[in-house]
């Protein structure tokens, strides 16, 4: 993701208004390595933002992802999560708890992402990888097994 004034050129060069929200949303995102979904953004923004709606902030994070200034995902339950770090990179994602990290380069290498492929001009690049996290799988384990 560009910085925000490179996003305030941006929005500006297309005739567009560097509204007050969509800045404070584009500060809150740039360098978020949790890999937010919007409801996680809105709990977050609302007190500082209190007239902000979901709907508003889906656009602008919406708008983001079509400049491919972002990326969104989905793990399959239902949640839209949200990454600043449009580089070819894996994630890890737990399904009992739900946490979402970037997998280690050393397990799994970022590769380059295509700016073309077979005539698509792509925009980003998603991959993720689904299990159970170190934590959870303790907490899985039957009680029997547990090393104490
Ligand atoms: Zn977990």
């Amino acid at each position: 993701m560009r910085s925000v004034e490179e996003l305030i050129e941006r929005v500006r060069g297309q005739g567009g208004k560097a509204t007050s929200q969509r800045i404070l949303i584009w500060s809150a995102l740039k360098g978020d390595v949790s890999h937010p979904t919007a409801e996680d953004l809105y709990v977050r923004l609302k007190p500082r933002l209190p007239s902000l709606s979901l709907a508003t902030l889906y656009n602008v994070l919406n708008e983001l992802v079509e400049w491919g200034e972002i990326r969104r995902f989905d793990t399959g339950d239902g949640r839209i999560h949200f990454d600043p770090d449009t580089s070819g990179h894996s994630e890890l994602v737990c399904m009992r708890c739900h946490r979402v990290i970037d997998a280690p380069t050393d397990a799994v290498p970022r590769r380059h992402v295509p700016e073309r492929v077979a005539g698509y001009r792509i925009i980003s690049h998603s991959e993720q990888y689904f299990g159970y996290c170190p934590d959870c799988q303790r907490a899985l384990e039957p009680a029997s097994t547990r090393e104490e």
